[in-house]
């Protein structure tokens, strides 16, 4: 039986159509609002362009708006997301590291456009730009569009037949190195979380070791609670925050109320004894 969650009061992970979600800013936080949330922070891909608009509606709504963003990055060959909470977003620093990983992300689309093409599908990059609806264009957007094209049955079939790893579409990435991702996000004032550990498929051994460096890089916390974890993740997490010396965030990782995606609040509280990384920020909940 699928588990029965309370709303979490507080949700630290999730997207607008500032990048790949498919709400706008404001809707995003009345949605946050009638889910019985408190505090919410914005952190969409590789910018910030969504916080003045859901900071102007939170206000209205009384909710506390953490400024966050999910930093696209790699630690040794590995992908990873590292989240930025509590950013100034007019940080320069922060601001020209993240245009940079626009700059590559405008590019990539160029690229996955000329494959798709190559593969008897054209006009993706313009499909993809179009469903955007904003500057950041990313792998969602072409994976909605080959859906909306009929060329693929859902998101997932997008990602397993063309914009995974190692498939026909498929750009490597090129991120910039965590030591450096966590470097912008300290300059801006703020907390480096490393996002959902449990999806980047590492053993035991492997996943230590990038926490560990990303500790020693400057990275203070790790999502310990993520929308769509395996049973037994949270506790996993929760340990290992705790013998590394790390704080532990919740997030859902909302990207839009369709299927697929986890529901805002749909968190369990962090474990006992793991230090809430919202608490270094003096706020206080449970
Ligand atoms: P990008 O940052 O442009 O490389 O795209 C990565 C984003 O694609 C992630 O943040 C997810 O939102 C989405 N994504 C990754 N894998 C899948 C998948 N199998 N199905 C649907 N969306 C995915
Ligand atoms: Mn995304
Ligand atoms: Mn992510
Ligand atoms: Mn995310």
């Amino acid at each position: 039986m699928a588990q029965q969650y309370p709303v979490s009061p507080i949700d630290l992970h999730m997207h607008s159509m500032a990048s790949d979600g498919t709400m706008t800013p404001a809707d995003l936080v009345q949605r946050v609002h009638g889910a019985g949330v408190r505090v919410m922070a914005l952190t969409d891909h590789d910018n910030t362009a969504g916080l003045e608009e859901a900071a102007i509606q939170a206000e209205a709504l009384d909710i506390r708006l953490i400024p966050g963003v999910e930093i696209s990055s790699e630690w040794e060959t590995q992908g990873i997301h590292i989240v930025g909470l509590f950013v100034d977003p007019k940080n320069s620093v922060l601001q020209e590291g993240l245009s940079r990983i626009m700059a590559f992300r405008d590019w990539r689309a160029m690229e996955i456009d000329r494959l798709l093409a190559n593969a008897g599908i054209p006009g993706a990059e313009a499909g993809a730009r179009a469903m955007a609806g904003s500057r950041m264009v990313g792998r969602s957007h072409f994976g909605r569009w080959l859906v909306r094209e009929g060329r693929c049955a859902d998101a997932n079939e997008a990602f397993g037949k063309y914009l995974g790893r190692g498939c026909k579409a498929y750009v490597p990435s090129n991120w910039i190195p965590m030591t450096e991702v966590v470097g912008w996000i300290h300059a801006a004032g703020g907390y480096a979380v490393l996002a959902h550990p449990g999806r980047y498929k590492l053993s035991g051994t492997r996943l230590r070791a990038l926490l560990s460096a990303f500790r020693d890089a400057g990275g203070v916390g790790l999502e310990v609670c993520t929308g769509s974890q395996a049973a037994g993740d949270r506790e996993h997490l929760g340990r290992l925050a705790q013998q590394l010396g790390m704080a532990g965030s919740v997030g859902s990782d909302f990207h839009g109320p369709d299927a697929g995606h986890a529901a805002i609040g749909h968190l369990l509280p962090l474990p006992d004894g793991v230090e809430p990384v919202w608490e270094r920020a003096g706020i206080h909940l449970y």
